[in-house]
């Protein structure tokens, strides 16, 4: 069996620093450990609309920067296949066939679709689109016969209900589709980085985020202005690293050697947190670690993203031949599926 990602991203804003430990990161890595035999990597601008179909400016306009964000941060189109989703039609299509093999309480119960629907205050009048958008993802992963999904936890729910539809079609119509597995990243800091404000989960939607094209004063303001422990009033107070968000930036992005530069008293992070839990140690000298170790991370990012950003005609180029591709890709796995479900009348 062929090794094969597929993952993406919501063209919803530009991306931050929780999707680039949650999932850029490694996808990058695994793009260049040569383990993979097709990677795909998705800007998912139907899906986006299924939220935002009142602004499809707002998704028009992030597609390039998307865009640009993932090849600042070094995914190739020469060994990724980067798409936008909506000129795949055959995904779609896909997802009306898919539709017919989960219930709407199954829909329903999703944990992170309940989560993002409180937060979107739709209450009674949820647009079908945004409450199958789980669908439409199986419709992604499996048309590219992808095995391996890199993503943040919050994606958990969707890959299980991937495997569920993937094993009901196999069942129904005969071995076709391939299971996915997510693969999370490793550092437990990175599954859901919280927001600046403290907030479980950083995302564009919330507007609590880093993004990976801030300026070096944003990240400067952004950091010192960040949520730490609300107990920690003065410095001799003890002080809780495992709901702040400063400790836990500091846990998904800085090493020992960042240690060494900027903040030499200390061999590594285990030994910074012990102080600030012991008391002793200020907020203001922690941020100025995190500081000095976000604009050492995101510097160069930054640099090759505006050097990416003086040619936008070049990244619409590319979003078109790897979206020609890929729709080459599921045309075939769709043709496979209408053969499985005996709908290829007039095949020969
Ligand atoms: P939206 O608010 O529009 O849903 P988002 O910020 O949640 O945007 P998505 O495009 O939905 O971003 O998510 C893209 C990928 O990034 C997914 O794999 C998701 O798990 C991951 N991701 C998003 N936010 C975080 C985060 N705070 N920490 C870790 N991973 C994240
Ligand atoms: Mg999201």
């Amino acid at each position: 069996m062929k090794n094969i990602i597929l993952t993406g991203d919501r063209p919803t804003g530009k991306l931050h620093i929780g999707h680039y430990v949650g999932s850029l990161r490694r996808r990058v890595e695994l793009q260049n450990s040569g383990k993979f035999d097709e990677i795909y990597i998705m800007i998912a601008d139907a899906q986006a609309l299924t939220d935002n179909f009142d602004n499809p400016d707002k998704v028009r306009a992030n597609i390039t920067e998307v865009a640009l964000d993932y090849l600042a941060c070094g995914l190739d189109p020469e060994k990724s296949t980067i798409f936008v989703q909506s000129h795949v039609e055959q995904l779609t299509e896909l997802t009306f066939y898919y539709m017919n093999l989960v219930t709407l309480s199954r829909l329903e119960r999703n944990p992170t679709v309940k989560t993002e629907l409180k937060l979107r205050n739709f209450e009674q009048s949820i647009p079908m689109g945004f409450l199958t958008y789980p669908v439409s993802q199986t419709a992604d992963i499996t048309a590219f016969k992808a095995n391996t999904v890199p993503v943040g936890e919050d994606q958990l729910p969707m890959l299980e209900q991937a495997r569920e539809i993937v094993r009901s079609f196999n069942g129904l119509y005969g071995e076709t589709l391939v299971e996915p597995k997510a693969v999370l990243p490793e550092n437990k800091s990175c599954l859901r980085l919280p927001g600046t404000d403290g907030m479980a989960k950083m995302s564009k939607s919330l507007g609590n985020c880093i993004y990976l094209s801030d300026s070096a004063d944003e990240i400067k303001r952004k950091v010192m202005g960040m949520y730490t422990d609300p107990n920690h009033i003065k410095v001799t107070d003890p002080g809780d690293t495992k709901n702040n968000p400063t400790f836990i930036y500091l846990e998904a992005f800085a090493n020992d050697g960042h240690f060494e530069r900027y903040c030499p008293e200390y061999a590594n992070l285990d030994e910074m947190r012990a102080h600030y839990e012991r008391g002793g140690l200020g907020d203001m000298k922690v941020k100025k670690l995190l500081n000095a170790v976000m604009q050492e991370t995101l510097e160069p990012i930054r640099t090759r993203r505006e050097e990416l950003a003086k040619d936008l005609p070049a990244i619409w180029a590319m979003l078109k031949e790897g979206s020609d591709k890929a729709r080459e890709v599921a045309a075939q796995t769709l043709a496979e599926v209408k053969r499985a479900m005996k709908i290829n009348y007039f095949e020969n």
